[in-house]
């Protein structure tokens, strides 16, 4: 009776409920984008615990993002109510195992409050343990030892599973061993890192019969959501919860689309989906083909591209909607260019009452956020970054804005202790201490400190050296910051600093992304006039998150948007060499193009109303000016489903001529020249209202180092009796400001600062 039945039953299609009222065996739900699975499985969770076939505690459901629990968590409370009560094995793989490591700990050698250490900390650790076996950190770099270790754990690999192949994949073959110490180092600590996650509790499984009887009895139902990009450790460790108790169903379901498999990077197999059906014979496959999230353009256009693959089971989907736009294709001059006609979209969208929130700019790499970042600062409208830092937050920009900080304002303690000794200068800890102390003794600024001490010998001949020619290369620096603009200076300081070349010699796969931030970052430093200018614009953006709950535009990564939806899709950069990426191209391999056209199928399958394509004619990298061609997915779009225009010439299809204009891209421009981005438009005012200014702090503390000098002690004179805490007893010989000649008793004459001698 229809009348009665359970709401979440209500909207169903005849296979969306096949695969809700099928709640023991197994059940595979394989369907394209946007086709309600994730809806279905949230439907099938409340089916299960209203028909009271388990308590919530009983059902482990694993979806992909702590987000997508949280929301699948709301939906299940807003169809049964509390009876849904928390949910404890809700979450991610991480989140889910972590808590499972907490409880059985010991079994792996821990303890229960063991921490999990992060990315940083696992390269210090490793770092470690190269240089205490001696080995060369140039020829076999820490990082490339993370790496490896990751894909071991992804594969479930422990140190004594790896084949001669893997094991030669480190130090000529002594990966393993690496991978042993390196295990043995965390137990010692009491530490795990993510990958231990998974392969600890594997193993406990493995091992301890009882412990994995204990799940298996517990979880009644299994499900899993995005089965496509599971890895072998979640495969495996899936697995073992599932089969194993004799005489009972295994009552798995998982739902997944092989077109939106994305993460064969990170180990995730896409064979895992595909031999499901071995895995559990008898096996419920359910096909969903009916899509409810896109207009039909959007859908045409998205199955069109996925079509160009190879490697797919091949579906069809349909959707009852009609009407809607086609997806448009905009063609622009730059990439300024093409933040500030994603601003202009957005704030008439916003006019005609759409909330922020419904909108989304979906990159294909992180350096893409920062011109939007830029424009929609300087337009004032409210955005959020989701799934990676802000531009101006990262690692890599933090140290470069470091750099020009202590150039503008010497006093700056905060940003001499993070460049002091990044890249390595061989600078200790003990040295900063002293400096540190002498600072405080005199109220000086660190770097002023530095210049006192640096040509005593209250440090080390080594460490003074290099403290001297630091500075020198500051005082350089700051001279040339009166005459060249603020990018030349950033582009000569990080590569005279040895930045630029720490990060070119380290091969992994992140510092070719924080060289791209770096060289993004010199550009954004183009449109300011002085380097105090440009600070100023960073703490206005760095202050935009003030105001949380206010409805923002989201900017995120194609990687992080897996599984969300929303009205209004931008989707920048689509040029050759940025989407596909560099690396898809260079690799060469079909396997990585094709990896490239299902990331172009999950964003444009994001879109529920609209999606807008934009590919610029030229992108300054590193500093030069390149033309790009467009994207090749774009001309694998069916034209019946696209709308092209370029904001250029007008001519609606001038992407097309493009691709046989590479030698001359500017020729078709000659009359109509691009103009330059306004960095200050109305909205300027209304951003910087709330914040305060801080060039003109910056400007009143631009003093030089040099005129912090410490006072001269008036207590000493020539001839004085002291005792230095290092040297010992001496004799004053010469005294010059603050610095003294003392001859020692210990043999010797030292040039010391007076405040670390006592008169006796
Ligand atoms: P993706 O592959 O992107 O993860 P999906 O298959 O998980 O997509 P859902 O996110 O579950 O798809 O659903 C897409 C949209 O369709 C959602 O807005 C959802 O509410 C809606 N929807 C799902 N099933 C139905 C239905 N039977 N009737 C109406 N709307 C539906
Ligand atoms: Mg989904």
């Amino acid at each position: 009776d229809p009348a009665h039945e359970a709401p979440w039953l209500a909207n169903l299609n005849p296979p969306q409920r096949e695969a809700v009222l099928t709640t023991e065996g197994p059940v595979l739900m394989l369907a394209g984008a946007g086709t309600g699975k994730t809806a279905a499985l949230t439907a099938r969770m409340a089916q299960i615990i209203a028909q009271r076939l388990a308590w919530p505690s009983e059902i482990l459901c694993v979806t992909f993002t702590n987000k997508a629990a949280r929301e699948m968590r709301e939906r299940v409370g807003h169809l049964i109510g509390p009876a849904v009560e928390g949910m404890p094995w809700l979450g991610t793989f991480h989140a889910i195992a972590a808590k499972m490591l907490r409880r059985h700990a010991e079994l792996a050698g821990l303890q229960s409050n063991y921490t999990i250490i992060d990315t940083d900390d696992q390269l210090r650790l490793l770092k470690q343990l190269i240089q205490a076996e001696g080995l060369d950190e140039k020829r076999w770099p820490a990082k490339a030892l993370a790496g490896c270790i990751d894909r071991w754990k992804n594969r479930g690999f422990g140190p004594g599973d790896l084949d001669a192949v893997e094991n030669e994949a480190y130090a000529n073959g002594r990966g393993a061993h690496f991978y042993r110490l390196y295990q043995d180092r965390l137990k010692a600590v009491n530490a795990c890192d993510f990958g231990d996650l998974l392969l600890h509790m594997l193993d406990i499984f493995r091992r301890h019969r009882d412990v994995l009887e204990e799940y298996q009895r517990r979880f009644k139902y299994i499900m899993v959501d995005e089965y496509q990009d599971t890895n072998s450790v979640q495969y495996l460790w899936l697995r073992l919860l599932a089969q194993g108790i004799e005489g009972r169903r295994h009552n798995i379901c998982v739902v997944g689309d092989d077109d939106q498999s994305i993460y064969s990077w990170r180990g995730a197999e896409v064979a895992n989906i595909l031999r499901f059906e071995k895995d559990f014979p008898g096996a419920k496959v359910i096909r969903l083909e009916q899509n409810y999230r896109s207009t039909p353009h959007i859908l045409g256009a998205a199955s069109g591209l996925i079509k160009e693959n190879s490697e797919r089971l091949g579906k069809q989907l349909w959707t009852e909607a009609t009407g809607g736009d086609k997806v448009r294709v905009i063609g622009v001059w730059d990439a300024p260019e093409e933040a500030r006609r994603v601003g202009e979209e957005i704030e008439r969208l916003e006019r005609e009452g759409l909330p922020l929130d419904r909108i989304a700019i979906l990159v294909r790499a992180q350096f893409q956020t920062r011109e939007f970042e830029d424009r929609f600062i300087s337009i004032g409208l409210a955005y959020r970054i989701i799934g990676g830092f802000r531009f101006y937050e990262r690692a890599e920009i933090r140290d470069a804005l470091a750099y020009l900080r202590i150039i503008t304002q010497p006093a700056d303690d905060l940003a001499f202790e993070r460049i002091y000794n990044t890249p390595k200068r061989g600078l200790g800890d003990k040295t900063l201490e002293k400096l540190h102390r002498f600072a405080r003794a005199h109220e000086m600024p660190l770097a002023a400190a530095a210049l006192a001490m640096a040509d005593t010998d209250e440090l080390p001949a080594k460490a003074r050296n290099t403290l001297l020619a630091l500075m020198r290369d500051m005082a350089r620096w700051r001279d040339l910051a009166k005459t060249a603009t603020p990018a030349e200076l950033a582009r000569v300081m990080l590569d005279e600093s040895g930045y630029t070349a720490m990060l070119q010699a380290d091969r992994s796969a992140e510092s070719a992304g924080r060289l791209e931030n770096l060289s993004e970052l010199a550009r954004a430093m183009e449109d300011y006039e002085t380097l105090g200018d440009f600070l100023e614009h960073v703490s206005l953006v760095m202050d935009n998150e003030a105001n949380n709950d206010a409805e923002k535009v989201t900017i995120m990564t194609i990687h992080a948007a897996k599984g969300l939806e929303f009205d209004h899709v931008f989707l920048p950069g689509w040029e050759e060499g940025v989407f596909p990426s560099q690396r898809s191209l260079d690799e060469g391999g079909l396997a990585s193009l094709e990896e490239e056209r299902r990331l172009a199928y999950v964003a444009i399958t994001r879109a529920r109303r609209h999606c807008t394509i934009l590919h610029a004619a030229n992108r300054r990298i590193y500093g030069q000016w390149t033309s790009s061609l467009p994207s090749r997915f774009i001309g694998e779009l069916p034209p019946a489903h696209i709308h092209s225009e370029s904001t250029m010439t007008g001519g609606a299809s001038l992407w097309r001529a493009q691709w046989s204009e590479r030698d001359d891209p500017f020729a078709h421009l000659a009359q109509n020249k691009p103009q330059r981005m306004e960095t200050r438009g109305p909205g300027w005012q209304r951003a910087s209202q709330t914040t305060f200014a801080p060039s003109r702090k910056i400007a009143e503390n631009t003093r030089s180092a040099a005129s912090f000098a410490a006072t001269p002690r008036l207590d000493i004179r020539i001839g004085d009796k002291v005792f230095h805490e290092k040297f010992g007893n001496g004799t004053v010989k010469a005294q010059e400001g603050n610095k003294l000649e003392i001859e020692f008793d210990s043999g010797g004459f030292k040039r010391v600062l007076d405040s670390f001698v006592k008169r006796i």
